[in-house]
């Protein structure tokens, strides 16, 4: 079909009521802006999941960062959206208004040659991310170990996405998934299909463009309303079965999988990346980071999980709004609440 003819499918469906979740952050804000979301047929319902990497950090990460920038002699440098997370105390950027020592990067390398530059302070970088940046960081820790640059650490909090897309799957409220793009070109479609067969669901794995978002929404509001579970990739030009082997080689390297707590979902068995053999000594302690304390009034955990909508949240615009974030997911450009309130 072409892309009037999809668009209006999607704007006057009028099967059963669906409620469908795309589970990245970029799905997210892609919909908004190509302005799909706001064309659809009521009888479609789209949740935004746990694919915003800042969203579902637990606060013992912050405050983990936050007792390193308050330490003579560390310097922590992060993502500028993660200053912002509001630990059990204090956010990163609050430590830096207390004297605390914190700056951010565009680019994770910046951290590497400030620490090559300053060997008195011991850098402790946040890699925060799934498996679409997990390449990266391992390239960086690699290189930070045959540089021998001794006075750099990193925190880790790097999770895989499938782990969490089985439990979600498992949820009978949610009725098919649009399945993340980019991780999927790193994983390859195998990890899908797979989540496919075990939940009965559809899983559909789409771009980000409006043509692409629209073959993908279709092809999964189709499926969906005939209760037909299944694969089906909509992103060929770039997702193999295989995925990317290279990073994937890398990735393996360098990591080994852990259990990690996403907020929302609590503690997801193999589903975090933790530096492992020769490299763990770059490793700044990112193992058991358990304890997650919700802000008051913060419904995060219900969002990321497909349970509530952003705009029913009690705090959604009111006490919570991009200046002034209570939770996580008003924090990123990739959280649910934040694109919702520019967008929606
Ligand atoms: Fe949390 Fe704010 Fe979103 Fe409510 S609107 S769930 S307080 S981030």
């Amino acid at each position: 079909m072409r892309e009037k003819e999809l668009a209006r499918f999607l704007s006057t469906y009028d099967g059963p009521p669906l409620r469908l979740m795309e589970v990245c952050g970029t799905h997210t804000s892609s919909l908004y802006r190509s302005g799909i979301r706001q064309i659809l047929s009521p009888n479609i319902t789209l949740l935004s999941g746990p694919g915003c990497p800042v969203c579902v950090t637990p606060t013992a990460y912050i405050d983990k960062l936050v007792s390193y920038a308050m330490t003579e002699g560390y310097k922590v440098l992060a993502f500028g959206d993660l200053l912002a997370v509001p630990g059990s105390r204090l956010s990163l950027s609050g430590a830096r208004d207390r004297g605390g020592r914190v700056d951010f990067f565009y680019n994770p390398e910046e951290g590497l040659a400030m620490a090559a530059k300053d060997r008195q302070t011991t850098y402790v970088l946040a890699a925060v991310g799934f498996e679409t940046t997990a390449p990266v960081w391992a390239d960086l820790v690699k290189r930070a170990y045959d540089e021998n640059i001794g006075n750099i650490r990193f925190l880790t909090a790097l999770k895989t996405m499938p782990e969490a897309m089985d439990i979600l799957a498992r949820d009978l409220h949610i009725d098919g998934f649009l399945c993340p793009g980019h991780v999927a070109v790193i994983t390859g479609s195998r990890p899908f299909f797979h989540l496919a067969e075990t939940s009965g669901k559809p899983m559909v794995i789409g771009g980000f463009t409006p043509p692409l978002l629209l073959r993908a929404l279709s092809r999964l509001v189709l499926e969906a309303s005939r209760k037909k579970g299944g694969f089906w990739n909509e992103y060929p030009s770039v997702v193999r079965e295989e995925g990317n082997p290279k990073a994937l080689s890398l990735m393996h390297e360098i990591f080994e999988a852990g259990d990690a707590v996403w907020r929302g979902l609590g503690t997801i068995r193999g589903s975090g990346l933790y530096i492992s053999g020769k490299y763990e000594f770059l490793d700044a302690g990112s193992r058991g980071l358990t304890e997650d304390v919700m802000p008051k009034g913060c419904c995060c955990a219900s969002v990321l999980t497909g349970r509530m909508l952003p705009q029913n949240c009690p705090c959604f615009g009111k006490a919570c709004t991009p200046d002034h974030p209570v939770g996580a997911c008003m924090v990123s450009g990739e959280g649910a609440c934040s694109i919702t309130y520019r967008g929606g």
